[in-house]
């Protein structure tokens, strides 16, 4: 009972105030990749511990005495019953299916209305998949245009579009930042990671941790792409694609070039160092942070791994 508790609270902290840290290790300039990772992670760990929890508080449990590691926290949560379940018990069963059940009707309303809005765009972007495969992969589709225009589209495959004007307007360093910028977008699967926040957060608006998400993620996207571009064309390069192109329309699908905290990107990437030692420590950082928000999924899963233990012994 005291772990399902704490679970319980650690669950309710992590929702209204998750969002908070991870907006101060963005002030402070933490690599944008170990972000991501902790907005995702935490968005999707929060929601899938939320729904297991309460399907925990909705079993119907008999007497049992405490085994396993469970004994460790308190005793078996079905110990205090007494053979039958007590109406307190059948309560706060009742409560957990409704919170279910409410939860898994926003999360299925948000999912159809994010695929109608991807059906409403799907003829003109099936268009531009077909037109792009006649480019050579990492390439982009260039289109008819005086803008300088450039944007990826998520989604297999996917796809590079890039105006002449971009051609036209922009010195080849920056064309190839440009670029370099999409193909990052495509390769780190940003735009799934950016529908996935935005559909939780219209699922289940209430909680300020998924409320934060759609923006942080949007933003963080930017960042990571930024930096993967000046680290293989430098930032000078990065720099100046990001000038002339703001301003660009910000399309309705697909994540474009400079829609998107421009001054504050160049600023960041004029005392940027790619090479730097920022870079090597990346990836132990996300793994760090990734074994940090986990661990409210791992005390759930670790819970309902005893709860059921107890239950079939
Ligand atoms: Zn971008």
């Amino acid at each position: 009972m005291i772990g399902m508790l704490a679970v319980l609270l650690a669950g309710t902290a992590v929702g209204l105030h998750g969002h908070r840290p991870l907006l101060w290790l963005a002030e402070r300039r933490v690599d944008p990749t170990i972000l991501l990772v902790g907005w995702s992670l935490l968005s999707i760990g929060l929601v899938a511990s939320t729904l297991a929890m309460i399907g925990l508080l909705a079993l119907p449990m008999d007497e049992h005495e405490a085994s396993g590691l469970f004994q460790l926290v308190g005793g078996c949560w079905t110990a205090v019953t007494t053979g039958t379940v007590p109406a307190w018990q059948q309560t706060v069963a009742g409560i957990s299916l409704i919170m279910a059940a409410t939860i898994l009707v926003r999360l299925g309303k948000a999912i159809t209305s994010r695929l109608r809005s991807v059906r409403r765009h799907a003829p003109h972007v099936e268009q531009l998949r077909l037109l792009a495969m006649s480019s050579s992969a990492g390439e982009p589709l260039w289109v008819p245009g005086r803008r300088a225009m450039a944007l990826s589209i998520g989604g297999r495959p996917g796809v590079i579009i890039a105006s002449d004007g971009l051609r036209a307007h922009l010195p080849p360093e920056a064309v190839a930042a440009t670029l370099e910028h999409e193909r990052a977008h495509l390769r780190g699967h940003h735009h799934a990671l950016v529908t996935v926040a935005e559909t939780l957060a219209a699922a289940l608006p209430w909680c300020p941790l998924l409320g934060a998400a759609p923006a942080a993620i949007r933003d963080l996207v930017e960042l990571a792409a930024d930096d993967q571009a000046a680290r293989r064309c430098g930032p000078e390069a990065v720099q100046v694609a990001l000038r002339r192109m703001t301003g660009q329309p910000v399309p309705p699908f697909g994540l474009a070039m400079a829609s998107r905290l421009t001054e504050l990107r160049i600023s960041r990437l004029a005392t940027s160092d790619p090479q730097g030692a920022r870079h090597l420590l990346r990836w132990p950082g996300a793994a760090a942070m990734a074994a940090g928000t986990l661990l409210l999924p791992a005390a759930t899963t670790w819970l309902g791994i005893n709860v059921v233990l107890c239950a079939v012994t």
